[in-house]
């Protein structure tokens, strides 16, 4: 898979990307992350990406030449079945693990990174498939955000983790978080290991762990099991998206 990040600091990806299971994944071949200085798509002395808000008000924002031209030049056959192109804003939809499944079927994803005050609406409008949130919080730029999608979507893409297993046990998988784990020493400060684990009773050790991520989903996140009562209406938000 390819991911093509459209930003105004290339160099952001550099720290971010270099470690773990990502690393290993662009090592491998198994993925591609291409970053695109939005600066090559300007024409003036200044390379400048921003201007003033019609209307006025504080702040600038992101012009929608350089992005619209970045978009065609690095998709330019661009296909609705092989591409997708998502604006990172945060008045998109909410970025869950449902989305980065959806995503990860994919073989070119473009991230656009905005900055200012947001980005010219018409890439909303009639350039971007989507517009995707990493959460209701206000960040200075798109480049963290993407690298929470490229992050998240890796993880999904076959061959990149050692075990496929493992992402079908993770968090989010079953609308429940995943459940606690524990390791050596058996016993810490006083702490004790749970005794089921300790055994090796694997249909035990299966039930507790079931139990155990109930019992923390219902603790720290009831409302995905609410979501799972109710017909797992999330999901069906997740596969929303601009259509055409
Ligand atoms: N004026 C905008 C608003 O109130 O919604 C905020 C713009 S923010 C300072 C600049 C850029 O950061 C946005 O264009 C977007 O690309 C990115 N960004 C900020 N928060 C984000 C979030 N929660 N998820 C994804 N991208 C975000």
């Amino acid at each position: 898979m390819i991911f093509h990040v459209l930003t105004i600091f290339p160099d952001f990806f550099r720290g971010p990307l270099d470690h773990g299971v990502v690393a290993r994944a662009i090592e491998a071949g198994l993925l591609e992350v291409r970053c695109h200085n939005l600066r090559n798509w300007t024409y003036d002395r200044h390379r400048s990406v921003d201007d003033r808000p019609f209307g006025g008000g504080e702040g600038m924002v992101l012009k929608p030449r350089p992005v619209f031209e970045a978009v065609e030049s690095v998709l330019p056959g661009r296909d609705q079945q092989r591409h997708r192109v998502v604006l990172l804003s945060a008045q998109g939809r909410p970025f869950h693990q449902t989305a980065a499944r959806r995503l990860c079927r994919y073989q070119e994803l473009v991230l656009i990174c905005g900055r200012y005050e947001g980005v010219d609406e018409r890439v909303a409008g009639h350039l971007a498939d989507e517009e995707l949130s990493i959460g209701d919080y206000v960040l200075s730029g798109g480049e963290l955000a993407a690298a929470v999608v490229i992050d998240s979507i890796s993880r999904l893409i076959p061959g990149v983790l050692g075990n496929e297993a493992s992402t079908l046990a993770e968090s989010f998988s079953e609308d429940s978080l995943d459940c606690p784990h524990y390791t050596r020493p058996a016993e810490f400060r006083g702490w004790k290991i749970p005794p089921a684990l300790a055994g090796g009773d694997h249909r035990a050790i299966r039930e507790w762990r079931r139990m155990a991520a109930r019992e923390k989903t219902a603790r720290l996140r009831p409302e995905l099991l609410a979501i799972e009562e109710t017909g797992n209406e999330q999901r069906v938000i997740d596969e929303g998206g601009r259509t055409e």
